[in-house]
């Protein structure tokens, strides 16, 4: 929206002064990954109130007593803010780790090493060569001479040069320390291991146990891996979204299929970044945002966006245009981790994030989503009522819902004015925080429609979301004579 549009509205009742709309309003969303810097009342609170979005948690530095105790903090504070955000569990997923090697040893350029399929029992070395042991037995049939492997996100690099017994021999090519449990990436490989590990189970059970909104899922490479978590899910009686983590080379041959049989998408570039080369990435940032936009599935930018703010107050030039960028493509989120776990400056990030987002959303000025298909007449319906409310100066969508669907269409079709999503259903909506342009709200429904859009608007004028004589375009059902059909409504604020 662009600022200048609330601007022109005048009216003398009106206690809300433009900027407080534009203060609240966003289209792109925040997540922030929480941690030691973020895990105080204090600090959360300050989060809650600059209005991040979610809070994710992420399972591979987490234990399940800290994760219960850190699930019931969020609530109890955004309970006493005022505020409720959606909460995500990152699961791991199937990851490859070397085990324990003591003191960190250095790896020489040309030096070969050996990477072994079973812990050694005492030193295991073979004709002089140094080894480790990992945690994936089966790494030996999954790998062939010349593949790549990369240790401790890509810092050393190796190649295969042998296959022995039990004992995968590299040559290494890229030097550097190598320490304990160090994450191994291997690009282009087809890795064997189950997409639901036994520590993922768990770890779900006790985000499911505890009421998480969102569960992003590390490592997908199939649509599999989905169903199989989905299934998890329906046997729990969990409404929770799965958000398909796309880290490496498999996921990207499988985008479309993974897209459909997902929630929403994360373009998990730390990894990605590692297992595809660099110069790709901001091809495939690109290409999934579109694919998911295309699909009314929400998609997230992930990691790196404002790396250097771990320790520096202010962000580089070259992340302002990266968040930029992730925005003007419309991201439905962006996303923080080690800013917020660790960081110094985790509140600050937030602000960072706000600011790029809004100056570059007050850019946005293209017409709604064209390659959406909509072959339905409800469809066609929401597509109008976007093109009315852009058209309508100071405008806004007002949708009721108890599905989410009409607000994802309506949210991936990227109308220029907020989306005002009402349900009654307080897990649809925390899971309505994660969509562009939304803006959700829990209300209960009365039996007639009308007395429902009264209380929204009520609402909406009660918390100065919109003001008096603002037009707004409301889809919902309507009472004609004992049937109920639905509408698209061009009302004003009273
Ligand atoms: C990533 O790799 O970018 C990512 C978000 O995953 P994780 O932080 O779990 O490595």
């Amino acid at each position: 929206m662009h600022p200048n549009k609330f601007r022109s509205l005048t009216n003398s009742n009106v206690v809300m002064d433009n900027s407080e709309l534009e203060m609240k309003y966003r289209q792109t969303k925040i997540i922030f990954t929480i941690g030691p810097a973020t895990s105080s009342d204090e600090v959360l609170k300050q989060l809650i109130d600059e209005r991040v979005d979610i809070c994710r948690i992420n399972m591979a530095h987490a234990t399940h007593e800290w994760t219960r105790g850190i699930i019931r903090q969020i609530k109890r504070v955004c309970g006493e803010a005022g505020r409720q955000i959606g909460i995500m569990m990152d699961i791991k997923g199937p990851e490859i780790r070397t085990g324990d090697i003591g003191e960190a040893i250095f790896l020489e350029c040309g030096e070969h090493f050996d990477f072994l399929m079973v812990a050694p029992d005492g030193d295991a070395s073979l004709d002089g060569i140094r080894c480790i042991n990992v945690n994936y037995p089966n790494l030996i049939n999954d790998v062939t001479l010349g593949d790549t492997v990369l240790v401790d996100s890509g810092l050393i690099r190796m190649e295969v040069v042998e296959m022995l017994e039990r004992r995968i021999r590299c040559k290494v090519v890229i030097p550097g320390q190598l320490g304990n449990r160090r994450h191994i990436n291997l690009p282009g490989v087809r890795v064997g291991l189950p997409s639901l590990t036994e520590k993922d189970q768990g770890d779900l059970a006790v985000g499911l146990d505890e009421g998480i909104d969102f569960i992003a899922l590390s490592f997908v490479r199939d649509a599999d891996a989905l169903h199989s978590l989905r299934k998890v899910l329906n046997d729990y009686g969990s409404k929770a979204r799965i958000i398909a983590k796309i880290e490496d080379q498999q996921a990207i041959s499988n985008i479309e299929d993974i897209i459909e049989a997902s929630d929403g998408i994360m373009v998990a570039r730390g990894d990605l970044g590692i297992e595809c080369p660099y110069e790709e990435l901001p091809i495939i940032q690109h290409q999934v945002i579109k694919a998911c936009i295309k699909k009314s599935r929400p998609v997230i930018v992930a990691t790196h966006m404002l790396e250097s703010m771990i320790s520096a107050p202010v962000p580089t030039r070259a992340e302002v245009s990266d968040i930029a960028n992730a925005v003007l493509e419309k991201a439905d989120a962006i996303m923080l981790s080690g800013e917020t776990t660790t960081g110094k400056y985790p509140v600050e990030c937030v602000k960072v994030f706000k600011r790029i987002s809004r100056r570059i959303e007050s850019t946005h000025n293209d017409d709604p989503t064209k390659e959406l298909h909509f072959p339905t007449p409800k469809g066609k319906m929401l597509r109008s009522a976007v093109y009315l409310a852009n058209d309508i100066e100071s405008c806004g969508i007002v949708v009721f819902s108890r599905s989410g669907y009409l607000v994802r269409m309506l949210s991936s079709l990227r109308p220029k004015v907020p989306i005002y999503a009402f349900t009654d259903i307080p897990e649809l909506f925390r899971n309505l925080l994660i969509l562009w342009g939304v803006e959700p709200f829990q209300m209960d429904f009365s039996e007639d429609p009308e007395d429902t859009i009264k209380d929204a608007f009520d609402y909406l004028k009660r918390k100065k979301w919109v003001k008096e004589g603002q037009t707004l375009i409301v889809i919902s059902n309507a009472l004609a004579k004992n049937k109920i059909i639905d509408t698209l409504q061009i009302r004003y604020v009273e």
